[in-house]
C-alpha cells in the first residue's frame, strides 16, 4: 500500500524526532521511519545511559571519598553495577515513553521498520519515495512524500584488524549493556567517549588505561582543558598514554587477558587488560539507504548538505550524525527544526557551529564553546585571555568542588568573545551562559557587568571576563 505525506523523516533519533515534532506543529503530514527504537543512539546508547551511569558513579565516589569531609559518616560502601544499570534502564524506558507520547500528541505516524530511498519509479516521477521493510514477512509499505529528511545517524567507528566482538573488544554500545564489571580495561581513544567512560569506569573501581594517538586526551579541546584533565586523571590513577599509535595485529588472548601492543614515540610497548574499549569515532550511516538511487553527494563518509540542509536533490535533506560535523544531540535536533522550518517555507536563521556549546561529563566535567587559544592565534586574532579558578569562589568550596577554572578568549579589536572553556563541576550547566552570551554578541564586559548571584558558580564566570581586562576582584 503507498501512503502520501508532506514529509518522511528516516531515522527517530534525535534530530529525526524532533523535526517531526516541528513538522507537526507547522501542519505537515509527518512519518517517521525507525528500524529500531525512538530516541536514537543519545537515548539508548549515547548521552542519557552514559549520564545516569556517570550519575552512579559520582554519587559512589562522593559517599565513599567525601561523605565524611561533610560530617556524614558511611561504614562499608560498596557499589552494586547491576542497580546502576537497572536505574539507567528505567530512565531510558520513561523518556521512550515520553517521545511515543509525543508522536502520539503531533499525529505522527510512526513505521517501525528499515527505510531505504527509492528513485524515480511508478511511485513518484521523483526520487524520494521510502520503501519500509519489516523484519518479519509483511510486505513493505511505500511512503510517498513530497520532502524526506535522512537522519539515519551513525554508529561506532572501528579500526582496521580491530572489530568489536561484544566481549572482550567492546565498542561505547557494548558497555551499555555490560553485565559485569572488568577488573581492567584499556580504552583505545582518548576523545570524548573514552574520556567519560574512563571516568566513570574509574570510579566504579576499574583500572583504567587510555591509549590516545595525539599528543594530548581530548584532541580538539583547548591546551589548558587538555593539561588540566590529564593532570586530573593522573591524580586519580587513570593511566594515560598519548602519541602511542596501536598495533591491531599484535593483538592476543593470554590467559584471560588481552595483550596488544603500540607504538610510542618510536618504541613498542606492551598492553594487558581484561577489556578493551574500541573508542575511536563514529561513522555515518549512508550505506543501504539508497543513497545510489538519488543524485545525493557524500564526502568523506557524509551526505553534503547546503546551509539549510538541503542534499544535491532540493527535496531531500540531510540531518545530524549522518551530515558530519559536530556530531552531537542538540546539533541534530537543531538542525531538524531547521530543515523542517525552510520546508514549510519559514525563513529560519542559519546555525553557526562556532556557537554552539560542547560538553564532556566525565569527573571534572568540561564544556566549551567557539575557539581554543591555539585556534584563535592561527587565526592570527589579537587576543585577550581571562582565566578563573573555581578555588577562588565560595560556592564551589561549600560544594567541595574547587578543581577547574573558566577560560575567556576575547578578540581585542571586536570586543567580541571568540571561545569559552571550563573545567569543573557543573561545567556542562555553566556553558549556557557563554552560549547565550555568544548568540547575542555580547562583549566580556557585558558577561561581567550582568550581575551574578552569589555564592554562585557562575560567579566564576563574571569573574573570568574580569579578568579579560585585568579586572578580577578576587584574584
Ligand atoms: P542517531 O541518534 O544515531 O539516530 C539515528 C536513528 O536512525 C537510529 O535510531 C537508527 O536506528 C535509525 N536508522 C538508521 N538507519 C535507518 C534506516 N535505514 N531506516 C530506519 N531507521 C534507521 N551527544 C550529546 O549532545 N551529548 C552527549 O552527552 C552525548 N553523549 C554520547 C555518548 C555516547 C556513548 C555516544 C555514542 C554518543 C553521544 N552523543 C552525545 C552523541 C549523540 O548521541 C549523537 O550526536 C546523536 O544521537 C545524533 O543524533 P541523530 O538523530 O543524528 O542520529
Amino acid at each position: 500500500m503507498a501512503k502520501n505525506y508532506d514529509l518522511v523523516i528516516v531515522g527517530g533519533g534525535p534530530g529525526g524526532y524532533v523535526a517531526a515534532i516541528r513538522a507537526a506543529q507547522l501542519g505537515l503530514s509527518t512519518a517517521i521511519v525507525e528500524q529500531s527504537k525512538l530516541g536514537g543512539t543519545c537515548l539508548h546508547k549515547g548521552c542519557i545511559p552514559s549520564k545516569a551511569l556517570l550519575r552512579s558513579a559520582e554519587v559512589y565516589r562522593t559517599t565513599k571519598e567525601q561523605a565524611h569531609t561533610f560530617g556524614v559518616e558511611v561504614q562499608n560502601v560498596t557499589f552494586n553495577f547491576e542497580q546502576a544499570q537497572k536505574r539507567k534502564n528505567d530512565i531510558i524506558d520513561q523518556l521512550h515513553k515520553g517521545i511515543q507520547g509525543l508522536m502520539k500528541k503531533g499525529k505522527i505516524d510512526v513505521f517501525e521498520g528499515y527505510g531505504r530511498i527509492l528513485g524515480p519509479s511508478i511511485f513518484s516521477p521523483m526520487s524520494g519515495t521510502i520503501s519500509v521493510e519489516f523484519d518479519d514477512d509483511r510486505d513493505n509499505e511505500m511512503l510517498i512524500p513530497k520532502n524526506v529528511i535522512i537522519a539515519t545517524g551513525s554508529r561506532p567507528r572501528t579500526l582496521k584488524g580491530l572489530i568489536p566482538d561484544g566481549s572482550r573488544l567492546l565498542s561505547s554500545d557494548d558497555l551499555m549493556t555490560l553485565q559485569q564489571l572488568p577488573k581492567s580495561l584499556l580504552i583505545v581513544g582518548g576523545g570524548v567517549i573514552g574520556v567519560e567512560w574512563a571516568s566513570m569506569l574509574h570510579d566504579f573501581g576499574v583500572e583504567v588505561t587510555i591509549v590516545e594517538y595525539s599528543n594530548a586526551i581530548l584532541p580538539t579541546e583547548d591546551q589548558d582543558i587538555q593539561k588540566a584533565m590529564t593532570a586530573s586523571f593522573k591524580k586519580r590513577g587513570i593511566r594515560i598514554i598519548t602519541n602511542a599509535h596501536i598495533l591491531p595485529e599484535t593483538l592476543q588472548d593470554n590467559q584471560g587477558y588481552i595483550e596488544i601492543s603500540a607504538e610510542v614515540e618510536g618504541k613498542q610497548q606492551q598492553f594487558f587488560a581484561e577489556k578493551i574499549l574500541l573508542s575511536v569515532g563514529r561513522q555515518a550511516n549512508i550505506e543501504n539507504i539508497g543513497l545510489e538511487n538519488t543524485d545525493i553527494e557524500v564526502n568523506r563518509g557524509y551526505i553534503e548538505v547546503n546551509p539549510h540542509y538541503q542534499t544535491k536533490e532540493s527535496h531531500i535533506y540531510a540531518i545530524g550524525d549522518v551530515i558530519g560535523g559536530l556530531q552531537l544531540a542538540h546539533v541534530a535536533s537543531h538542525e531538524g527544526i531547521h530543515a523542517v522550518e525552510h520546508i514549510a517555507g519559514l525563513n529560519p536563521e542559519t546555525i553557526e557551529s562556532h556557537k554552539i556549546a560542547r560538553c564532556i561529563y566525565g569527573n571534572p566535567e568540561v564544556a566549551s564553546i567557539g575557539l581554543t587559544e591555539k585556534q584563535a592565534r592561527e587565526q592570527e586574532i589579537e587576543i585577550a585571555v581571562g582565566k578563573f579558578p573555581f578555588a577562588a569562589i565560595g560556592k564551589a568550596l561549600v560544594f567541595g568542588e574547587k578543581e577547574g577554572f573558566v577560560k575567556i578568549i576575547a578578540d581585542n579589536k571586536t570586543d567580541d568573545i571568540v571561545g569559552v572553556h571550563i573545567m569543573g563541576a557543573h561545567a556542562t550547566e555553566l556553558i549556557s551562559e557563554a552560549s547565550l552570551a555568544m548568540l547575542v554578541d555580547a562583549t566580556p564586559w557585558e558577561m561581567s557587568a550582568h550581575i551574578h548571584p552569589h555564592p554562585s558558580l557562575s560567579e566564576a564566570i563574571g569573574e573570568a571576563a574580569l579578568a579579560v581586562e585585568g579586572k578580577a576582584i578576587h584574584q
